[in-house]
Formats: C-alpha cells, sequence, structure tokens
C-alpha cells in the first residue's frame, strides 16, 4: 500500500474492499503508489471532465489561494464568483432569462439549498403549506438526509430511512425495467402521468415542488423517451409548481449538450451543478434560479434564509471559472457528445455477450447493466457481487469503472457507469471496451 501514512488511520467507505492509494493523474490515467497506471473510465463518479493534470487549472486555483484564499459570503465575494455567476447565466437553457446562481460545496450542498430556495419561494408568496416536494424511485440526489430523502435508491436509502422526511416518490421513468410493465411508447407515458396523478393525491395546494435528474446516473443511467420532459413541464406548469433539474452528474457537457435538459428543449425553474464545474480540481456545486423565483424571493422575503461556510469560496469558484473556460476554448462539450457517440456504438458490441441485458446512455454518461437472463431482464442473485467482481477484474486489467447493486429490486441487479473524461481518444475507448469483454470472458459469464 505504501502510502506513508497509517493505513488503518482512515475510516474508509469500506472496511472490507481495499481502497487503493493513487498518487498522480494525467489526462485520463491515475497511478496508484506501486506505479500502475489505470485508465479512468468513470472520471471518479462522472467528476473529471477536462482530464487530470491540466496545469494551467491548478495555476489559477493556486494563484487564487495565495491572493485570497477566503471571505464569508455574508460579507465579501471575490471577484471570480461574479465572474462564473455570469458564465453560468449565459449558459441557462433559456438564455433570455436572468438567472441567478448559488454557489456550494458540492452536489448534495446544492440540492439542499435549492429545497431552501423553493421553500422561501413558496413563503414569498404567502404560501407556507407548500411544504412537499416530489421526486422518482431509482434516482439519487445525495448523501446528506434531505437529499438522500429526496433520492428513490432503495439500495442507498435503506440504512437510513428511519431518519429521512416523508417524500412522495412516483415511477422512475426507465424503460428497460418498466415499474409499470409498460412499453414506449404504447404506454402513453403513463410514468409521466403519475405526477400529476402524485399531486392530487397529496393535494395541488400543497406541492411545493418536482426534483428529477433528466438523464438518471448512477441509480440507473436511464435516459427518458421522446416527449417525457415536455409532459413533465406540462404539468408543473398546469399545476404551478417548480421544476428542478438535478444536473449534479449530467451538467457541464458530459452528454454532449452543456445541460443535459438541452437535448428534449426543456427549460426547468431550478438547475443544479456539481462534480464536472471544477472536473475535480476543487469542490464546487452551484444552483442556477430562474428568474420567477429569484425575483419572487427579492420581493418576498428578501433574501436566502440560508448559507454553508464554504459558499462561493474563492479557489473553488477561480477553478470553476478556469475549467468551464477550458472547456469552452477546447470545444470539450462538442468532444464529449462526439466521443460519447463513439463510447456507445463500441459498448453496444457487447450486447453479444449473454450476460449484458442492455446499454444506454447519452454522450459520454453510458451505462452497461448485466443479467442472468437476456429474456426475462432477471439478475444475477445479489450473492453473486456481479458488478464488484467485474470492478475488481477490470481494475486488476488497468481499467476504473463505475460498479452499483441494486438495480432490480434494490438488493439484485448488477450494472456499471462509464463517464470517462471529456478528452478520451478513440483508441483508449477500443481498449477500455476490450477490457471490459476480456473481464467478462475471465468471470465466466460470456456463456451466461
Ligand atoms: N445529484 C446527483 C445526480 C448525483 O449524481 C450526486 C452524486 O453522485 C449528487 C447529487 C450529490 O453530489 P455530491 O456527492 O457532490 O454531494
Amino acid at each position: 500500500m505504501s502510502s506513508g501514512g497509517d493505513d488503518e488511520a482512515i475510516f474508509p467507505r469500506s472496511f472490507v474492499r481495499q481502497t487503493l492509494t493513487a498518487v498522480r493523474g494525467q489526462g485520463v490515467y491515475i497511478e496508484d503508489a506501486d506505479g500502475k497506471r489505470y485508465l479512468d473510465a468513470c472520471g471518479g463518479s462522472a467528476v473529471v471532465a477536462i482530464g487530470h493534470g491540466v496545469q494551467e487549472v491548478v495555476a489559477v486555483l493556486s494563484e487564487q489561494a495565495s491572493r485570497l484564499a477566503y471571505v464569508h459570503s455574508s460579507q465579501f465575494y471575490a471577484p471570480v464568483a461574479y465572474e462564473l455567476a455570469s458564465f453560468l447565466q449565459g449558459k441557462f437553457p433559456d438564455r433570455s432569462q436572468n438567472v441567478r446562481v448559488h454557489f456550494t460545496s458540492g452536489g448534495s450542498e446544492a440540492i439542499e439549498t435549492a429545497v431552501k430556495i423553493v421553500r422561501q419561494y413558496w413563503l414569498s408568496r404567502n404560501q407556507p403549506q407548500r411544504t412537499r416536494i416530489l421526486s422518482r424511485r431509482q434516482s439519487y440526489h445525495g448523501a446528506t438526509l434531505g437529499a438522500l430523502a429526496l433520492s428513490g435508491s432503495l439500495r442507498r436509502r435503506r440504512p437510513f430511512e428511519p431518519l429521512l422526511p416523508p417524500v412522495d416518490h412516483i415511477s422512475a421513468c426507465f424503460c428497460y425495467r418498466c415499474p409499470l410493465g409498460l412499453e414506449f411508447p404504447a404506454c402513453d407515458l403513463a410514468c409521466g402521468q403519475e405526477l400529476e396523478q402524485a399531486i392530487t393525491k397529496v393535494g395541488p395546494d400543497k406541492v411545493a415542488g418536482f426534483i428529477l435528474e433528466p438523464v438518471v446516473g448512477a441509480s440507473s443511467g436511464a435516459v427518458p423517451p421522446e416527449g417525457y420532459l415536455r409532459l413533465v413541464r406540462e404539468i408543473c406548469d398546469r399545476q404551478g409548481i417548480l421544476l428542478i433539474a438535478d444536473e449534479v452528474m449530467t451538467g457541464a457537457g458530459r452528454t454532449g449538450t452543456y445541460f443535459a435538459v438541452e437535448h428534449w428543449n426543456l427549460v426547468p425553474d431550478i438547475i443544479l451543478l456539481g462534480k464536472g464545474l471544477t472536473s475535480g480540481y476543487a469542490p464546487l456545486g452551484a444552483v442556477l434560479a430562474g428568474e420567477k423565483v429569484w425575483r419572487q424571493i427579492q420581493q418576498g422575503t428578501g433574501g436566502l434564509d440560508h448559507g454553508f461556510t464554504y459558499q462561493a469560496h474563492p479557489p473553488s469558484v477561480a477553478t470553476g471559472l478556469a475549467v468551464q473556460r477550458y472547456i469552452e476554448k477546447n470545444a470539450l462539450v462538442d468532444r464529449a457528445r462526439d466521443r460519447g457517440a463513439y463510447l456507445a456504438k463500441r459498448l453496444e458490441e457487447l450486447r453479444a455477450l449473454p450476460c449484458v441485458g442492455d446499454v444506454r446512455g447519452k454522450g459520454l454518461l453510458q451505462t452497461v447493466e448485466f443479467v442472468a437472463d437476456k429474456k426475462t431482464c432477471e439478475p444475477f442473485p445479489a450473492e453473486v457481487k456481479f458488478s464488484d467482481r467485474l470492478f475488481d477484474a477490470l481494475q486488476e486489467r488497468g481499467v476504473v469503472v463505475y460498479p452499483m447493486r441494486g438495480i432490480a429490486d434494490g438488493n439484485k441487479g448488477d450494472h456499471i457507469l462509464i463517464a470517462p473524461p471529456f478528452i478520451i481518444e478513440e483508441q483508449q475507448i477500443d481498449f477500455l471496451v476490450e477490457q471490459i469483454a476480456a473481464a467478462l470472458q475471465e468471470m465466466g459469464q460470456e456463456t451466461g
């Protein structure tokens, strides 16, 4: 392990599985303490966008830290906070709107902030009874208790269930394992229609908003069929509730457009960013609040009764600005689209293997799901630990992917997330797909 520290000083995520020690990153590669190189095929958890080791970003981070490392956002903002906010304003899907940006230290904090913004919006409108935010099953919005309550991922909720405030979840929009047992387009988007039914059930005057991941991240990778997001927008408008798009994983270019909602021309009332905003060079999240939202709060309560110590942290926002400019200068959103199309095409070839049930995704956010029986989509028994074993086999081969379990019922079901940096080359994608095929073969699963 050779970390130079005490291996047993860290309280790790797992006391069962060993975590490697990484010492260096360059481009799409991570190097461990023994000098072994890994292709970072998932950018950590879909974080690394511009690649590791980009020195011009590091220089900005270091320069900002040396000039002004910290101010409290109730007293000062650093100039770079205004600059990054203006940059993001220009990216909002409806360019005619003058959105306002609130910075946090990551995705979960952005979710918590959005919940409080929604609450204060309704307080400002003199409708304090609107307290309920609806969400979807098989979703993930973060690890803090509020964000976890919104999350529908059974596996992640289970240990903490008694601590979570009640949230009404509607069906996931997940065609491969349709929770309603229907097929698109004959289903008439019944999963989307459920939103209206849920609002009626809860009481239309009690609902404050609805949150969704436009393309679901780690908990399924599901991509909505045509018409779903339009339907959701129509229902939110009809019912007068706010629509929040959690783009913590999909935002800043990962799916091949700056925001994933742009694929379907959806304009949410609030958009959340994290991960790719700084490409991992510093912790940062952001809440983009549409004009009707922040103006209402401005006129109502006069401000947001909320704040974190590291809100708009100068080195983090400077890093975010440097990363976003780097993405723009190098046309990396287009790159994510093109390399994403190539990755999807190559991953499709894996469908020929008996254990590959589905390949889905958008841009450089792709998911491969594994099944014991392709016809029935029956997953492997949980004891097989299929995705963990695949992760191990790939790690051995110098490739890192993001394994997940529980997609079928919170316990059974295996998939991996593939979300490499946008700079990945086609031959590196070829290598990645070959290694997945070889690892599956090695696991003896290619024949079912
Ligand atoms: N929302 C989505 C869609 C995510 O994928 C995540 C993290 O994986 C979060 C929110 C939480 O972000 P963070 O882990 O930065 O708190």
